[in-house]
């Protein structure tokens, strides 16, 4: 008879909640999962995607070997070529003509050395993340307040709040278990609820107060937030005078707005908006919470920055129950960002302005290669890519083919590009088919590194189960690729723990002493042992020389910048520039389905989670239905200036008349119908580069 083998704690494979797991295999050879009850994050719930992940499991699509030319070879030939294929281009080209397009899926291991290799060694800063497309705004409108990419308070502040502001956040659907910590906080404290969302959304169901935006005005929501708190003298001016600077110009932008303009703008009734003002202004326990409908805009990091303006006028940044705070879509998008995995920084938090920060580097990795200026984000990439400048592209855990805006332009890309090496621990998606070089790589449950949620919370992946086929590590395909390229010293680690202690020692490498010290300080961990980090307990940073964890940022009122005094920024309010037209008459909404992920290489293989939706939809209002002669589960075919894709009708009034929405699961692989990446443009934030998948105009015609 089979032994049951003893509980392993990990973390989900999927959301920035970050939940704790752990697994046992039982009698019958199966893996067992289950919540665990000692993660701070979830206290031992879980949503259904994670309960479900043992099913995820399977050989199914799985790649098993390297291959070149979609011939199998040995690890020894891929690598070889892999390196030979870059180190030529290079040679021939320079180190801009290869780019690296990585993932928040990525573990900080295997984040922190693709990074190192690109930036610190073959010399591009040409290496960007699929975060560019869920977070970018939140960090670069941190970076504009705080002085580095913080995310100031904790879940736990979801519970201690009077107030909680749910704003471009299905938080119901896309962060399943915050969602039930608030709905349960909601019922022991009378918690206020404000969803902020063009649509009637699930989280509606916990709402006191729903305000259906007008897509794209949330900057004139919130500057009118801002001028109702000063004309009402509910700002906070001795925490304004003693911690903060600018806000003579934030308060110009945002008084330039009457209530009635506001109400206009936003679509949002003057009495409505007056409810939401007066519940922020008399409630000092308030937390913003944002997500993708405040970042995925052309002024997305406008919009987070007049969130925070409002938080700073009222000094509710970093206190118990009172912050602005970004939810990350991904499972690792914020140790991405802690290592450096966006084009527009450098490792550790550490920046392309100051010279100090790019010395300290330069010596800590002992290259003389390190970029001095920011790369190209993920849509400058594919374009250069499409013009032929970047000859080679290393794709990483990731699926741009599907997920980036103009899905199609993006194809015809990689199709033309003479070196497209793509590591993934699947077999066969929209990327791969494009790929010249296949290097499997381990999967969740496979792997073991370090992942950050949302709330800076370090938490262990570790191996569950034996790995599948000839697959390894992300970390050690990296840095086998990096030693065959001539850089055998600085990339000879031995194991993950090693990796991670060299991030620990970057942070602690760290604050000169006349210049504010960098928020993120891992230097209590610098000396954890390769079994210490096998046995990590989950623990937020900054985690400074004494070893103490701290949940919350800036309680103190000093910020990371170099007179230790957070920023408003003007936020003057833009009309959207994409607006439906004659042509294309409705305005396209997307996001997320509650039992889905990405593009569905994982959860599409769980039969019992498409028992939620089964097949690519378009929501539409009753009186569009009307107009358009369409019934529900009818076939149509949905146009915009950059594609078409096919739907199937779903007629609600959870949408607006004249607005549709599409979930962004589907894809050319999964659905022979399309993807909805085929509709959307490349419009995006001029100062994050993040796309705005939250608004395209469309057209639709029956089948
Ligand atoms: Fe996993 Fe997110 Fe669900 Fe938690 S909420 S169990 S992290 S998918």
């Amino acid at each position: 008879m089979n032994k049951k083998s003893s509980w392993e704690k990990s973390t989900c494979a999927y959301c920035g909640v970050g939940c704790g797991i752990k697994s046992r295999f039982n009698n019958d050879g199966q893996l067992e999962i289950k919540g665990d009850e000692q993660h701070p994050t979830n206290k031992g719930k879980l949503c259904a995607k994670a309960l479900t992940l043992s099913e995820t499991l399977t050989t199914n699509n799985r790649m098993l070997t390297p291959q070149i030319l979609n011939k199998p070879v040995s690890w020894n030939q891929a690598l070889n070529e892999t390196a030979n294929q870059l180190q030529n281009i290079i040679d021939s080209y320079g180190p801009d003509a290869v780019a690296f397009y990585v993932s928040g899926q990525l573990l900080t291991e295997d984040y922190y050395v693709i990074n190192k290799l690109a930036k610190g060694f073959v010399g591009t800063a040409n290496i960007d993340t699929n975060s560019r497309l869920c977070m970018s705004s939140a960090v670069a409108g941190h970076q504009r307040a705080f002085g580095e990419d913080c995310v100031a308070g904790c879940y736990d502040d979801l519970e201690a709040a009077e107030v909680v502001i749910l704003t471009g956040s299905n938080l119901a659907w896309c962060h399943p278990v915050l969602f039930q910590r608030l709905k349960q906080a909601q019922q022991q404290h009378n918690t206020k609820i404000v969803v902020i969302d063009p649509r009637h959304t699930a989280s509606c169901e916990i709402a006191d107060l729903h305000l259906s935006i007008t897509p794209g005005s949330d900057v004139a929501l919130f500057n009118g937030l801002l001028s109702y708190l000063h004309t009402n003298d509910y700002v906070d001016q001795h925490y304004i005078d003693a911690h903060t600077n600018n806000i003579t110009a934030a308060l110009t932008t945002a008084t330039a707005l009457d209530l009635q303009q506001v109400s206009q703008l936003t679509g949002i009734n003057e009495q409505q908006l007056h409810t939401f003002y007066q519940l922020f202004a008399t409630h000092s326990r308030t937390v913003t919470l944002y997500s993708q409908g405040v970042n995925q805009s052309v002024s997305g990091t406008d919009k987070v920055n007049a969130i925070i303006n409002c938080h700073l006028a009222t000094g509710r940044i970093g206190k118990v129950g009172a912050s602005a705070f970004s939810i990350t879509g991904q499972p690792n998008a914020m140790g991405g960002r802690e290592v450096g995995g966006l084009a527009t920084t450098l490792a550790a938090h550490l920046s392309f302005e100051r010279h100090d920060h790019w010395q300290l580097l330069s010596d800590f990795w002992q290259t003389d290669k390190l970029v001095t200026k920011p790369g190209l984000k993920a849509v400058d990439m594919f374009d250069t890519i499409a013009n032929g400048s970047i000859k080679a592209v290393w794709i990483i855990a990731t699926n741009p083919a599907a997920s980036l805006p103009n899905s199609n332009k993006i194809n015809q890309a990689l199709a033309q590009c003479p070196c497209v090496i793509v590591s993934d621990c699947v077999d066969n998606n929209d990327t791969l088919r494009h790929a010249t070089i296949k290097l499997p790589a381990q999967g969740w449950s496979e792997k073991s590194g370090t992942v950050t949620n949302s709330e800076r919370c370090i938490s262990r992946q570790r191996r569950l189960v034996p790995t599948q086929g000839e697959a390894k590590p992300d970390w050690w395909i990296i840095t086998q690729v990096a030693q065959r390229m001539g850089f055998e010293r600085q990339f000879n680690y031995i194991n993950e723990a090693q990796i991670f202690a060299e991030h620990v020692a970057l942070t602690a490498t760290n604050n000169h002493p006349t210049q504010s010290p960098r928020l993120l300080n891992l230097s209590g961990l610098r000396h954890l042992t390769a079994n210490d980090y096998d046995h990590l307990l989950p623990q937020q940073w900054p985690i400074n020389s004494d070893g103490i964890s701290h949940q919350r940022l800036f309680s103190d009122g000093i910020f990371p910048t170099q007179d230790g005094r957070a920023c408003f920024i003007a936020t003057p309010y833009r009309p959207a520039i994409t607006q439906a037209s004659a042509d294309y008459p409705l305005l396209l909404n997307t996001g997320r389905i509650r039992d889905q992920w990405h593009t569905m290489t994982r959860t599409g293989l769980v039969a019992s989670l498409a028992d939620h939706i089964q097949q690519p939809f378009i929501s539409i209002h009753p009186t569009d239905a009307n107009h358009y002669q369409v019934i529900n589960n009818q076939l149509v075919t949905v146009t915009s200036h950059y594609g078409e894709a096919i739907f199937r009708v779903r007629i609600t009034t959870d949408v607006k008349p004249q607005q549709v929405f599409i979930a962004i699961h589907w894809t050319q692989q999964t659905s022979s119908a399309g993807s909805v990446c085929a509709l959307i443009g490349e419009q995006r934030d001029p100062i994050s580069g993040q796309p705005q998948y939250k608004a395209a105009a469309v057209q639709l015609s029956p089948l």
